[in-house]
This record gives structure tokens, sequence and C-alpha cells, in this order.
């Protein structure tokens, strides 16, 4: 049973969501725990968590695929739940090389649900994420929208969420929810943590935070002769403090339930590539140049979310708007042009 002075594991959590997830978790009077490789964040993220909270966390620096580093874990500390974001999560990437992928997002679970079972923690909120929902989609998407992810990195998440249902049946004690992300954008509000991705962006929003800063010459936009309001791509953007709290709802509602959920988190909004533009700009006052190109292969026009049922069940909904989040995040971006990367090798 979860409460807020429980020990929460957050796989992952020095990554984008995850760091942001510490800071709600510590907020709300949690013990945290990180185990994280370090793959695709730096260590500067969780001490700029805890700058922002005053609270201290625990940095396990290993990967989740290392049974002895995750044992060690759980017999020297009593965790109540675990929050596993800890995956890769690249498309393009995970069609170039879907062993990699299968062998992280998959394995990886794998060994974390072993660990568990040797504890007596039963309690686990996994990343999920809209990409399990067929393509071209019936909108909005609801958690009962057929799956038929395209490429290994949705097929791993989805997979993850089947081999999830199949424990949850065997062993009633389980306590599962699988969050289905939509589109996490924005940053927290103090400005000192953000997306920091490494490499030219694949998202639009950090491609564009890092146009307005100067880091690149143009936005490339993806098409637009789509059927959508102004023909550019349409998507459910989810300001990632919102995010955030979803998980600690999740966690709330695990504390009174068993068995597995599914819930998708998104506001239920879809924005176009240009509307994100405009606001990114009245946000930033930079003028965004753009080029329109070719569509990128495997995109679809237009994907939001039915938010009914985290609102029913989890009695959670998006609070911040477009807006906020092209502040927020070019609050993170203005102010730390290059990321975490400023200053060369972690301290
Ligand atoms: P991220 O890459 O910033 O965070 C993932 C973290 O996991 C990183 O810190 C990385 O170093 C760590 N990690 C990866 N493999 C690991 C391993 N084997 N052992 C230990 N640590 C490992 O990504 P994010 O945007 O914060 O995403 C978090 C989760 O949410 C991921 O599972 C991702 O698939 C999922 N998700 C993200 C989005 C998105 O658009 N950002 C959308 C839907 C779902
Ligand atoms: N997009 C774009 N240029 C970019 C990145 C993305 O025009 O450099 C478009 C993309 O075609 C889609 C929308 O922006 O319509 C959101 O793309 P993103 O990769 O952020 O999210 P996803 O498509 O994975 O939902």
């Amino acid at each position: 049973m979860t409460t807020a002075r429980s020990t929460v594991l957050v796989t992952g959590g020095a990554g984008y969501i995850g760091s942001h997830l510490c800071v709600e978790l510590l907020q709300a009077g949690f013990q945290v725990i990180v185990v994280d490789n370090l793959c695709n964040a730096r260590y500067k993220s969780l001490d700029a968590v805890e700058r922002i909270t005053q609270k201290p966390l625990t940095f396990v620096e290993a990967d989740i695929r290392d049974e002895s580093a995750l044992t060690r874990i759980f017999r020297t500390n009593d965790i109540d739940a675990v929050i596993h974001f800890a995956g890769l999560k690249a498309v393009g990437e995970s069609t170039e090389q879907p062993a990699l992928y299968y062998d992280n997002n998959i394995n990886g679970t794998l060994k974390l649900i072993e660990a568990m079972q040797q504890s007596a923690c039963r309690t686990l909120v996994f990343s999920s994420s809209a990409t399990v929902y067929r393509s071209p989609p019936e909108l909005p998407l609801t958690e009962d929208s057929p799956t038929g992810p395209s490429n290994p990195y949705g097929r791993s998440k989805l997979m993850i969420e089947e081999i999830l249902r199949d424990l949850s049946a065997a062993d009633p004690d389980w306590r599962i929810s699988a969050l289905r992300y939509f589109n996490p954008v924005g940053a927290h509000p103090s400005g000192e943590i953000g997306e920091d991705p490494a490499g030219p962006p694949n998202n639009l929003m950090p491609f564009i935070s890092q146009v307005a800063v100067g880091r690149r010459t143009k936005l490339h936009i993806f098409g637009n002769d789509y059927d959508t309001h102004d023909g550019t791509g349409v998507r459910d953007y989810i300001h990632v403090v919102d995010l955030a709290r979803g998980h600690l709802k999740a966690l709330d509602y695990l504390a009174e339930h068993c068995g597995m959920t599914v819930h998708n988190l998104g506001t239920g909004n879809g924005y176009s590539v240009l509307d994100a533009v405009r606001a990114f700009e009245a946000a930033s006052g930079v003028t965004i140049p753009y080029e329109v190109v070719e569509r990128r292969p495997g995109d679809t026009a237009a994907s939001y979310a039915d938010v009914g049922r985290a609102r029913d069940e989890l009695g959670w909904c998006a609070e911040y708007d477009l807006e906020a989040m092209c502040a927020d995040a070019w609050r993170w971006q203005s102010r730390h042009p290059e990321g975490f990367g400023v200053g060369g090798e972690d301290e």
C-alpha cells in the first residue's frame, strides 16, 4: 500500500519524464530511489531535482538488466512501489536496431519483474505509449481502440503491456498501471530541468526549442497535405508536469485496486505543427524559420486521446495549456541552451 511517506523506486528517473516525476514525488513526501544507467541522461538532472525540492533522493547508477544490482536495491530498501521509465524510445533507431530495443525494454522489464517477485513489492506503474495504437487511428483514441504498433519501439511497449497483463492474471496481488502517454512536452516551471535530447531531436517541440535558441537554423515541417485543419500533423501535446502528476494519481488508484489498468494520459486536444510553431513564437518572442518538406515515413495525420477514463478513474486531468507548455519549454531552453551538457562531463 503506497502512502505519501512510502518509498518509490523510479527506473530511468534521471531522464526527461522521470526527473519531473521525482520532483512531484519528493514534493508529495515520498522517499525516492532512482536507478538509471545514464545511457540517455545525465546525473545533473537529479542534482537539479534536489535543488528544486530541497530534498535528497538516492541514486543508483545501474542497468536494470543487471540482476545483482536490482536484487541489491530491493534487499537493502523497503520499496513500496516501482515507477518504470527505463527504456529506449527512439522510433527510427528501433527500426535499425530492433534487438537492442527488445533486449533493453522487454528483457529489462522482465529482470525488474523478477526482482520485484523476490521482494514483497507488487505495485508497478509502467510508461506505455500512444504508439501502441493502430494507425490510422479512430479518433479520439480510447483505451479500447485497436492496437497495432508499426515499429519495434511501439511493439516493445505493447508486448510489455501483455506481459504485465499475464502477470496480474496469474497473481492477483499485483497492482499494475500502464499509462499510455501522448506527446509529453514542456519543462518544469523552475526552468531547471527539461528535455535534453542527445543529437538532433526527433520530436517536434525540442526541435522548435533548439531553432529558437539558435542551435538549429530552421524547422523542417514533415508535410502540409494531411487531412487536418491546416494540412500539418496533429498531436495531443501534454505538459510533462501534468504527465508526472498522473503517476501520483495512478499510485493512489493502485492503493485501492488490485489487477491491471490502462489509462491514456493526454489533454484530449489536437494541435497541428503550425499551431505549435505559432504558440512557441508567442511564448518566446522568437520567429521560427521553417520549410515544408516531404512527409516523414510512418507518420499519421492526427492522434489525440479520449481522456475520460483517466478523469473518471484516476481523478486526473491535464491543467496546463499549449501556451504554458511552450513558455516552460522556452524558459528551460533559453536558460540552458546546451541542456545539461554545458561544462562537459558530469560533476
Ligand atoms: P528518457 O530517455 O529521457 O528517459 C529514459 C531513462 O531511462 C534515461 O534516463 C535512460 O538513461 C534510462 N535507461 C534506459 N535504459 C535503461 C536501462 N536498461 N537501465 C537503466 N536505465 C535505463 O525518456 P523519457 O522521455 O523520459 O521517457 C521515459 C519513458 O516514457 C520511456 O520508457 C519512454 O519509452 C516512455 N514514453 C516517452 C514518451 C516521450 O515522448 N518522451 C512518449 C511515450 C512513452
Ligand atoms: N514534426 C515535424 N518536424 C520535426 C518533428 C516532427 O514536422 O522536426 C511533426 C511530425 O510529422 C508530427 C508532429 O510534428 O506531425 C509531432 O511529431 P513528434 O515526432 O514530436 O511526435 P510523434 O509523431 O511521435 O507523435
